[in-house]
């Protein structure tokens, strides 16, 4: 085979890695396929020969790292090991799906075929782009879940190579991680490459944050070692009288998960008492022993401590929907501190950290269980299904039911249903299916009548009652949880309403043809907007149900409006007079250019360019990013706001790096304050925020419960640092514990 092109040190650190992925396979136990495993690699290297990454090694290092990932850390066999080797073949080479075909067979042709399809981001520049494009990865994913594992793999290996990215792609690539991938990850159960691609992203996002934590762990940790040494001492030695195999150890949480905690609670670095959580990994070569072991330890570990009475959590009798099992329970600690243990037979380590794949390791015979997995995939299916004809929902609705915690509930029967927190009544209905939950009128709540609106808790058992003479009705959305639900309600409300559509459409063309109204898209938009119809559809079904007219109201309104629309189109290629004098027009998104910084300008009369965004109340000196709105408006959220998170994943071209020049002004501002209450207290706080700094209290609110108090206090102030310094004076009043900004 022609090397010409790499070095003999780069060919054999080419084998060296390639044999590692050998080995790990023939250690696991999986078939030993191995010569189909070596064509895939012969051929790869073939195909990508001359090739080089950015970094500047060969190609070929690249599929062999995800093949690894693959095998190695998500537990996946031969196909998925070959289909990795060769996922960048058809993307990046002259050779096709049916080349691959031929060579390897139709299973990893498809799959090769998938990754192909959902290449490059997963977000473009476009909304619909985007949720297309995640369309077609959920799509592929609910084919052949390999697919999506591997595309998993390939994503963390590129993280992990991330520093030799060019910049500008490090930031949506980093973006698009933490907003997609690693949701996607826990819902798949990855749990250990979850962690990493949060770990990761957040370090090319927050590279200071990042740095200051990671110190701020090593350094506690001689500290850590000797609490966790003083707690877990009397556990090991019951364990042993107990004859058990096992390992005990304390997992500290992620730095990413850390900064997360720190940003929600508004604490420090050292207030963050759950640091670390002791885990228990027994071994156990009989699975049926398994459960009765976990509670023997659980017995014999609240022997020694004091249990948090609200805190166990069994995960073994019933697994969380990505497979997740193991028991936890909060104990007291010798230093007085609440600590979580977990404890888990190997088995279950393994599914914990690997996710479902793991699986495949233990099952002897083929897989024919509906898991929860399979149930999830069915949810995706049922949601593509539905062309939804609004984007942004779409995603919305699928990264809410990636993201929610969940509860459990049963049917009369004693079948279980998972669904996210939050859930109602009319979500059991529409999953157990759409004639259900379109007749559901009330239900039964652990025996007791309940509207079909009410939210329900883990443990209920839940029946739900129906009427033939019930009829869905649009508000119902407001009340589901679950993204099966309000696709299923959308559907059947589309096909109840179409008549109506169907006439209000006739009618509608026919308005415009009696009143000789040729632009029907500046028409229907302006007619929208008069009736404020959220789209076509709706306008359709308000025209077709009577619920609305079109008189001569509206044909003067059309008329005029499309006359005014010609002038500005006329102007706007240059033929046009300049009879009219300017509007308030909104900067043109063309007018800005995306290469420079955009300067926030703020004058002493109150002029802006540019609108603070709701959802995190930047002020001026934070870090702060700025969106182009469709408007052309530009919008400024805060570095760490999660909506900036998902505008930085989905539109890049769209983001602005900023500058504050801001002169004058006084902007709002919410900080929580706590503490002991003293004999006092408040007034020296009123005193200190109203007089000493002079600033303009606009809301103020105080609870006290017993000795502690909150005080949430709404104010005008000129700028972050005016802020920050405020809340560092605040903390010094004695008997202050915090004092901090909110959003
Ligand atoms: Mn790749």
């Amino acid at each position: 085979m022609a090397t010409s092109f790499t070095t003999p040190e780069e060919d054999r650190v080419i084998n060296d890695a390639f044999r590692e992925v050998l080995d790990g396979y023939l250690a696991s136990n999986h078939r030993k396929k191995v010569e189909i495993i070596e064509r895939a690699f012969n051929f790869a290297k073939e195909a990508h020969k001359g090739i080089r990454r950015r970094s500047g090694e060969p190609y070929i290092l690249h599929p062999i790292a995800v093949a690894k990932i693959a095998s190695q850390e998500i537990g996946l066999g031969s196909t998925s090991i070959c289909a990795a080797l060769l996922h960048d073949v058809v993307e990046d080479t002259d050779y096709t799906v049916e080349d691959i075909e031929q060579n390897f067979g139709k299973k990893i042709a498809q799959i090769v075929a998938g990754l192909t399809k959902i290449s490059g981001g997963i977000f473009g520049d476009k909304a619909s782009a985007q949720a297309e494009n995640f369309r077609k990865l959920l799509l592929t994913m609910s084919e052949d879940i390999r697919v999506v594992l591997i595309k998993m793999a390939d994503r963390l290996h590129n993280m992990r190579t991330l520093g030799s990215m060019a910049p500008n792609k490090q930031y949506k690539i980093a973006g698009e991680t933490l907003y997609i991938y690693a949701p996607l990850a826990h819902r798949l159960g990855l749990f250990a490459i979850k962690t990493e691609l949060e770990n990761l992203s957040f370090k090319y996002e927050h590279p200071d944050a990042f740095r200051r934590i990671s110190e701020q762990i090593a350094a506690s940790e001689a500290s850590r070692a000797d609490v966790f040494e003083d707690f877990s001492a009397p556990i090991r030695r019951r364990l042993d009288q107990m004859g058990l195999k096992y390992s005990a150890k304390a997992r500290v949480k992620s730095v990413y998960s850390i900064w997360n905690k720190m940003q929600t609670k508004h604490i420090p670095f050292e207030e963050v008492y759950d640091l670390y959580a002791a885990r228990i990994i027994f071994e156990c070569d009989d699975p049926a022993q398994e459960k009765s072991l976990c509670w023997q330890i659980y017995s014999a570990i609240t022997d020694i401590y004091r249990l948090h009475p609200d805190r166990t959590r069994d995960w073994i009798s019933i697994p969380k929907a990505n497979g997740y099992q193991a028991l936890h329970l909060t104990v007291m600690g010798p230093d007085g501190n609440w600590i979580e243990v977990q404890i888990r037979s190997r088995r279950m380590d393994e599914i914990a950290e690997k996710g479902f794949a793991a699986h495949w390791k233990y099952k002897v015979g083929e897989g024919d269980e509906e898991s929860e997995l399979n149930v999830w995939l069915h949810t995706i299916k049922d949601i593509l299904n539905d062309p939804e004809p609004n984007a942004l929902d779409f995603l919305d609705t699928l990264k809410l039911n990636l993201f929610a915690s969940e509860i459990v509930v049963f049917t009369p029967k004693g079948e279980l249903l998972t669904l996210p927190k939050d859930s109602t009544v009319l979500d059991v209905a529409f999953n157990l299916h759409t004639q259900i939950g379109s007749h559901c009128i009330a239900g039964k709540v652990n025996h007791r009548l309940v509207p079909l609106s009410q939210k329900l808790n883990s443990g209920d058992q839940v029946e739900v009652l129906t009427s033939q003479s019930q009829q869905p009705k649009p508000e119902w959305v407001e009340f589901l949880a679950t993204a099966k639900g309000k696709t299923r309600l959308r559907q059947v409300l589309r096909k109840l309403h179409q008549p109506a559509i169907t006439a209000g459409r006739l009618t509608f063309e026919k308005f415009l043809l009696d009143n000789g109204i040729k632009d029907d898209n500046i028409a229907i938009t302006k007619v929208m907007g008069l009736f404020k119809a959220a789209n076509r559809e709706e306008l359709y079904y308000l025209l077709g149900n009577e619920e609305i007219i079109l008189n001569d109201y509206v044909v003067k309104i059309l008329k005029k409006e499309s006359s005014k629309t010609k002038r500005l189109l006329l102007k706007l290629i240059g033929m046009g007079g300049k009879e009219e004098p300017k509007e308030e027009e909104a900067p043109k998104p063309a007018e800005i250019n995306r290469k420079e910084t955009y300067i926030l300008r703020y004058d002493e009369d109150g002029n802006t360019n540019f609108r603070f965004s709701d959802c995190c109340c930047p002020l001026p000196g934070d870090d702060v990013l700025g969106f182009i709105e469709d408007n052309g408006e530009v919008t400024v959220h805060t570095l760490d706001c999660p909506r900036a998170a998902m505008l930085k994943a989905s539109f890049g071209p769209r983001i602005l790096s900023t500058r504050w020049e801001v002169n004058g002004g006084r902007f709002m501002a919410h900080i929580r304050i706590e503490g002991i209450d003293r004999h006092g207290i408040l007034h020296e706080l009123i005193s200190l925020i109203s007089t000493h700094l002079s600033l303009d209290i606009r809301a103020l609110d105080i609870r006290t419960e017993k000795e502690v108090f909150h005080c949430d206090l709404s104010l005008l102030v000129s700028d972050a640092d005016g802020l920050n310094d405020l809340c560092a004076k605040v903390r010094r009043i004695q008997g202050v514990q915090s004092a901090a900004r909110i959003r």
